[in-house]
């Protein structure tokens, strides 16, 4: 599959989207050369139900058993949330990028390690419907589009196969989250997001993917899950492009 979308997207010399060198994709396969595919990796041991990255004492946990320590204490809707990179340098450069500078071409990149990070971890055949996280219209008016709906559509682009993408709302305006705490985000998003009535067999009975750029108390895609899940998704997987404290 992987090998179509390179015949498909990339021409013989292509600028790395992380930074701009020149460089052969055909050495990589991907949208990033080498040094940039690197710097975006996660690499360590993660919390099998949110993917933070955890420390594992060997001698008392079975390892694909863990959870975070913030796991064994909360609920979460979602089935599995799995995240592409750190929110540091580089991640951070492409989404501020993306959301504020409209650089929507990173979205073929960040579709790109959505999809490896999919395959790695056997999810991406099961999918059926994928659900980009809301922004309530007035601020899609305001920045042209909703960049976890870009996301979502090239996915489905590269992918060739049939899947679905359900719409939810966000009927209430709410205050920019990263200025809030973990609870009064929680209080801020509950009821803003709903899915409308003629929606919900699209989703009942199936393997849902909710897709948004950052993971940073897992509100957003927590409480997207749960009116997913109150629709009578089968399961629930969230993707995120970086993950941050
Ligand atoms: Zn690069
Ligand atoms: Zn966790």
């Amino acid at each position: 599959m992987l090998e179509h979308v390179a015949d498909l997207f990339f021409p013989e010399k292509l600028n790395c989207l992380g930074c701009d060198a020149e460089y052969d994709p055909q050495m990589t396969e991907s949208f990033f050369c080498n040094a940039c595919l690197e710097q975006l990796k996660i690499d360590t041991t993660r919390c099998q139900k949110c993917d933070r990255p955890v420390e594992i004492i060997y001698d008392q946990l079975d390892i694909y058993q863990y959870k975070c320590k913030t796991c064994q204490e909360q609920f979460h809707y979602y089935t599995r949330h799995i995240s592409c990179a750190h929110y540091d340098t580089l991640a951070k450069k492409m989404i501020l990028g993306l959301k504020y500078k409209g650089k929507t071409e990173y979205c073929k990149g960040i579709a790109e390690l959505m999809i490896k990070r999919l395959i790695e971890e056997h999810i991406l055949d099961k999918i059926e419907v994928v659900v980009p996280t809301p922004i309530h219209w007035t601020r899609k008016w305001a920045r042209g589009f909703n960049q976890s709906e870009l996301i979502a559509k090239m996915i489905k682009t590269m992918l060739e196969r049939d899947i679905q993408m359900v719409q939810l709302k966000r009927h209430k305006r709410t205050k920019k989250l990263k200025q809030l705490d973990k609870e009064a985000r929680k209080l801020m998003l509950k009821d803003a997001i709903i899915i409308k009535q003629e929606e919900r067999h699209k989703i009942e009975n199936k393997v849902v993917l909710v897709i948004d750029d950052i993971y940073t108390t897992g509100t957003t895609v927590n409480t997207c899950s749960k009116v997913l899940y109150e629709a009578g998704a089968e399961a629930i997987y969230c993707i995120t492009f970086a993950m941050g404290q």
